[in-house]
């Protein structure tokens, strides 16, 4: 017999009146009257339950296991499948047999019941809060956004390349690291954490250089992976471990590269708007929130984009920040950003051509000589969601900036030589794919997003 998943059977993939196995947890048991036993069950494979009848008249032993059951329980089950006479479900199985696998102990005591939990309340449960609709919901959508952008950057001829997880570097040459240490197991003398590697080394908060190296010979680059950053902020956008997608184009120039991320987005949100209406429509009934309209209108419109200075005027205009201050030594802070997309644009924005000194050392010099090629990608209610620019691809330029950031040269060697050896202008940005997440689903806090959230004083599970 076929063990089918409810996706499947939802799809119309399943021939009506054939005889199915379905394995799953209750979610909901109903009596009826009429000596009917309703019971919902999911497989995670979509948001949607599948009725099981039990015609309790049918069961041989009136004490079956399934009277007892409660949810949470995993189940096994045979039956005809149907299409449903209630205009709730489209199907429902007759069951021919049923077997609980796995019990609930102490029903009373099982966190998930079927009752409302609050997202706070999930999160000391971040191992039983994806038998939630919400958790599932969001981990079906991260993994079609995942598979989505591996997609695009394939059919796009990109190669996906893997930038190492330990570093001696700081990519964005302020954020503070987590270092590794070697931990001993036995006593080693010859060994400690310092010399292991032969210096200190950290978990990396970018992959960036590394896969210039590749876009300096393979053009069309990415690399996708955990990031880590002690950043010690307990906001709703911020995590100790979360995942970035960073992209290298080489023979690009700004404007390029905001291109391949409007194509992208337009991509990424496609897909999900294509295979995941149904988790979207649950997001909608939750929060009472438009967001399939808001990712439809997503599709229709290229990103607004503005210069820095002219973000900072209209932060003037609107006495946000004083009138004679002068822009290049005014940094962008969060409040001046949730104006400009909250209140002012009232949709996502590109700013660029940031003053050089609130951005690293490898963007690269307008000709100004005072703004680099550089832009963040700011959105409603989650503020910036990409950070990118053209990179300095002049080594006299380049040096100029690790002299003026008083950066150790010694530590660049490699990454100048890149410079020497066949330069090429080239542009990258990276994406917080838990803020892009965040916008597609609507959820408020990060930790939400991502299955076991590290964050200050957590790391739990
Ligand atoms: P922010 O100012 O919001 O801290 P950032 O300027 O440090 O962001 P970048 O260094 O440009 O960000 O990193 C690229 C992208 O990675 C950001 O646009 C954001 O989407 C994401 N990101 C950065 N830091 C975090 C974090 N601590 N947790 C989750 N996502 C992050
Ligand atoms: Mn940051």
């Amino acid at each position: 017999m076929k063990s089918v998943s409810i996706k499947d059977i939802f799809k119309n993939k399943i021939l009506i009146n054939s005889i199915v196995k379905v394995q799953g947890w209750i979610k909901n048991k109903r009596n009826s009257k009429s000596n009917l036993l309703f019971i919902d069950v999911y497989d995670g494979s979509c948001v949607n339950t599948l009725q099981i009848i039990v015609n309790k008249n049918l069961l041989v032993n009136k004490n079956h296991e399934i009277i007892k059951s409660t949810p949470g329980c995993s189940v096994y089950v045979e039956g005809r499948l149907v299409s449903s006479l209630n205009t709730k479900q489209k199907f429902e199985i007759h069951m021919y047999k049923i077997n609980v696998i796995g019990w609930v102990k102490k029903p009373d005591l099982y966190p998930m019941s079927s009752k409302r939990h609050s997202m706070e309340h999930l999160r000391n449960f971040a191992h039983l809060r994806p038998r939630t609709n919400i958790i599932g919901c969001i981990s079906r959508i991260r993994s079609s956004v995942f598979y989505s952008i591996h997609d695009f950057f394939h059919k796009n001829n990109y190669h996906w390349v893997a930038s190492p997880i330990i570093t001696s570097l700081n990519t964005e040459g302020a954020g503070d690291m987590f270092s590794v240490k070697y931990s001993k197991k036995k006593e080693n003398k010859k060994l400690t954490y310092k010399n292991f590697f032969g210096k200190e080394v950290f978990l990396t908060v970018s992959g960036q250089l590394s896969i210039e190296a590749y876009a300096c010979a393979l053009s069309k680059v990415y690399t996708f992976g955990p990031i880590f950053r002690a950043e010690n902020s307990n906001t709703t956008r911020h995590l100790s471990e979360f995942w970035m997608l960073e992209v290298e184009l080489a023979f690009s120039n700004l404007n390029n590269i905001i291109e391949v991320i409007q194509k992208m987005l337009k991509y990424i949100i496609n897909f999900i708007l294509q295979n995941n209406k149904n988790d979207l429509r649950f997001f909608e009934k939750t929060f009472h929130d438009n967001i399939i309209n808001k990712l439809k209108n997503f599709l229709e419109t290229n990103i607004k984009r503005i210069n820095y200075k002219d973000a900072i005027k209209i932060l003037k205009e609107n006495k946000i920040i004083e009138k004679d201050s002068i822009y290049l030594d005014i940094e962008l802070n969060l409040d001046h950003e949730k104006f400009l997309v909250d209140k002012y644009f009232k949709q996502p924005i590109i700013i660029q051509n940031y003053p050089k000194s609130f951005k690293p050392f490898y963007m690269r010099i307008n000709s100004d000589k005072k703004t680099v090629a550089a832009f963040d990608i700011l959105f409603p209610k989650i503020g910036e969601i990409i950070g990118g620019s053209q990179r300095e691809e002049r080594i006299l330029y380049l040096d100029k900036r690790i002299q003026e950031l008083k950066l150790n040269i010694n530590d660049y060697t490699w990454y100048r030589e890149l410079r020497f050896y066949g330069t090429v202008p080239h542009s990258g940005f990276g994406l917080g794919l838990e803020r892009l997440i965040m916008y597609i689903t609507g959820i408020k806090n990060i930790k939400d997003v991502i299955p076991f959230p590290r964050t200050p004083k957590n790391a739990n599970f």
